[in-house]
């Protein structure tokens, strides 16, 4: 891989190894384990594995190794380690630098397994969390102290997208040491610009805009060399949490495509906005991308585009699902940054487990409705929500 390659140049041949037939396509390195010359040589690898030599699939895998370049190299990271899920990513990057009497400061706006993770298991094993409003810096300031080890928010929050300003918390937690850890979903992988401000560590649910197409569960941890090999590697090889050599395929596949994807998402995501501003059955559309969005200058600054995802507020639960069944080309689920479009009620499904005092805590209304842009027609997709709209 060339260091000068542009993004797109990148994704299409970042981190490729080819066997020695020289296969086009990135191959499939199906296998648990890796046969060794001889007893020396086995020995010899135990005591020294190097970049391109593998022991066990759970320590790592060809075809593992090939996503892990190639999501780093768009990044901007020195390295990166593939994990089964973006929960195993969360969790891997957490525990494996955490330990008991550490302090972590957290955006309250979390998605719902990692506010298990920060409320119910770190704090289980002696370490204390606190949480701020995300979007505002001067809480971050008063939380962070110095025994702070950890920071860790959403970029944007789901789902109502919320921004928090990277380089403004970063600040402040390197200000203490403490390393900035970022969960950049609706940031997507190819606006995210986080560690030119500030991240240390960057995490994705490769389920979303990596993959893309609702095929497979994935994670990545980024960061630097340093720490994704002495830190998160030690602690995700022998807890088990790897990405499996077939998913990676399906990411590294996936990784070729998401530029054009997420980009042609976000432009669907504006144009709808754009459509919809001052519509009479709206209390509120909220696109970060959008001069509309109370916090555009950040979005602007932080990573120019606002991302694949437009929140919607019918004014109540029941003109809320009265959209969501009218709907025709969104389909109802909820996964985000696919290809297909996909509408969700949050306060029913993703969020329903929080009280109405915590829904409220966060701005999520009985009206909110969530719409990941796929890549279908930017004009059918307006139309739709334009009659699915009339019928409420
Ligand atoms: C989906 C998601 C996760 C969890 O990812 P999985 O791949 O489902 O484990 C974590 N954080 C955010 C922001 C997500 O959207």
């Amino acid at each position: 891989m060339d260091k000068s390659w542009n993004s797109r140049t990148q994704l299409v041949h970042g981190g490729t190894a080819r066997s020695q037939w020289g296969e086009v396509s990135e191959s499939i390195f199906m296998t648990q384990g890796f046969v060794y010359d001889s007893a020396e040589a086995a020995a010899q690898r135990f005591i020294e594995c190097g970049p391109d030599e593998f022991i066990y699939a759970r320590y790592g895998n060809p075809t593992v190794a090939m996503f892990e370049r190639r999501i780093a190299g768009l990044e901007g990271a020195e390295d990166a380690f593939a994990t089964a899920s973006g929960m195993a990513a969360v969790s891997g990057a957490l525990m494996s630098m955490l330990r008991a009497g550490d302090h972590v400061v957290a955006a309250r706006a979390l998605f719902g397994s990692c506010l298990y993770v920060l409320e119910e298991v770190l704090t289980r094993y002696g370490v204390e969390v606190t949480f701020v409003d995300g979007a505002d810096l001067e809480q971050w300031r008063a939380a962070i102290r110095p025994t702070t080890r950890v920071v860790f928010f959403e970029t944007i929050a789901n789902p109502t997208q919320e921004v928090v300003d990277i380089r403004g918390v970063a600040d402040l937690a390197h200000g203490v040491g403490a390393t900035v850890v970022i969960d950049n979903v609706f940031a997507t992988p190819v606006f995210s610009n986080a560690i030119a401000q500030g991240a240390d560590v960057v995490v994705y649910s490769a389920t979303k805009h990596i993959d893309g197409q609702g095929r497979a569960l994935g994670g990545v941890i980024l960061g630097t060399r340093d720490f994704i090999r002495k830190t998160v590697e030690p602690y995700m090889k022998h807890t088990g949490g790897s990405m499996s050599p077939f998913t990676a395929w399906i990411m590294l596949k996936g990784l070729e495509t998401i530029d054009l994807r997420v980009r042609a998402q976000a432009a669907s995501a504006l144009a709808l906005t754009d459509a919809l501003q001052g519509h009479p059955k709206l209390a509120q559309v909220i696109y970060p991308g959008h001069s509309s969005h109370p916090q555009h200058d950040l979005v602007a600054r932080q990573m120019g585009k606002g991302g694949t995802v437009v929140t919607l507020d019918l004014g109540g639960q029941a003109q809320a699902f009265r959209f969501l069944n009218a709907v025709k080309i969104a389909l109802i689920s909820n996964n985000l940054g696919d290809t297909k479009s996909i509408i969700t009620h949050p306060a029913t499904t993703t969020h329903q487990r929080l009280s109405d005092e915590q829904r409220a805590t966060l701005g999520i209304t009985p009206g909110m409705v969530r719409l990941s842009m796929g890549i279908e027609d930017t004009d059918d997709l307006i139309a739709d929500v334009m009659q699915a709209l009339d019928s409420v």
